[in-house]
């Protein structure tokens, strides 16, 4: 049991990565926040969490606004006391090439994708100062790192993730507060599957490993920044992209 008495936030877990996260920190004997802007799909997480025997709360909430995710961080404290790790998950795809791409379609991803980690960064940041402690974890993307055709949103967004996160490592390092990103590949979650086939033949055709990723091979590496196996790893992005990018 690797994250016995820590409460974590997981932004975006009604399902795909963060719920992944939320169910092996559960199995870890973390105390979960469920956080979506979906409440069906965070009931079910929540109810998957109590069939593991798991503790879990599920709070509806729209990161991309500041009062909401402030609301997110109070709810937390009145539960369970203290945030111990939040990890920035939520994010959303809007693709188009550059000469396509519309205000809306840009607007939206750096709502949610840059404004949205933000919001849930600055506000329980400030709480994890005060407590002396804390762990930020960031879902960046190798998109972020190397770019990709159609996303100048999404890039931008993952890109900012990693340069706020190294400057995190800074600020809060010296109060106790580690931030690490991870930048996964192509993962075979909803997001992704939503993608035309002969695309996702063409990606696992380019991936070392020949494959898409599980979702359980993401929240794995999510445990271990979370946990104090990984006490003295901070300001670091770790790809989980079968070799993508080597
Ligand atoms: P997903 O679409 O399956 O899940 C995202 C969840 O975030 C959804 O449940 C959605 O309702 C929630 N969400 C959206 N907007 C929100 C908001 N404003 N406030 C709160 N919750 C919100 O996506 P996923 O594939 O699980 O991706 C999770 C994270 O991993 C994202 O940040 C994504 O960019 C990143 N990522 C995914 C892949 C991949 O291949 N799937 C690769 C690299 C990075």
């Amino acid at each position: 049991m690797r994250l016995t008495n820590k409460t974590v936030i997981i932004t975006g877990s009604g399902r795909g990565i963060g719920r992944a996260i939320a169910l092996a920190m559960a199995k870890e004997d973390a105390k979960l926040v469920v956080n979506d802007v979906n409440q069906t799909a965070i009931d079910e997480t929540v109810a998957m969490i109590k069939d593991l025997g798991g503790d879990a709360i599920g709070i509806l909430a729209d990161i991309s606004d500041a009062r909401q995710a402030q609301e997110l961080a109070q709810k937390t404290l009145e539960a369970y006391g203290k945030i111990d790790v939040l990890v920035n998950n939520a994010g959303i795809l809007r693709d188009a090439m550059l000469h396509k791409m519309t205000q809306e379609q840009w607007q939206n991803v750096i709502a949610i994708n840059l404004n949205g980690v933000f919001n849930c960064s600055s506000v329980i940041g400030t709480i994890m100062r005060d407590q002396g402690s804390g762990n930020i974890i960031n879902i960046s993307s190798v998109v972020g790192l190397y770019g990709n055709v159609g996303q100048t949103n999404y890039a931008a967004t993952k890109g900012a993730v990693i340069s706020m996160m190294k400057t995190w490592a800074k600020e809060l390092g010296r109060k106790g507060i580690r931030s690490n990103a991870i930048a996964p590949g192509f993962i075979g979650t909803d997001m992704v599957k939503g993608m035309p086939e002969h695309i996702i033949n063409q990606i696992e055709s380019s991936v070392p490993l020949g494959r898409l990723g599980k979702q359980e091979e993401v929240a794995s590496v999510a445990v271990f920044l979370a946990s104090d196996e990984s006490s003295y790893i901070n300001g670091e992005v770790i790809r989980v992209d079968g070799g993508l990018y080597t």
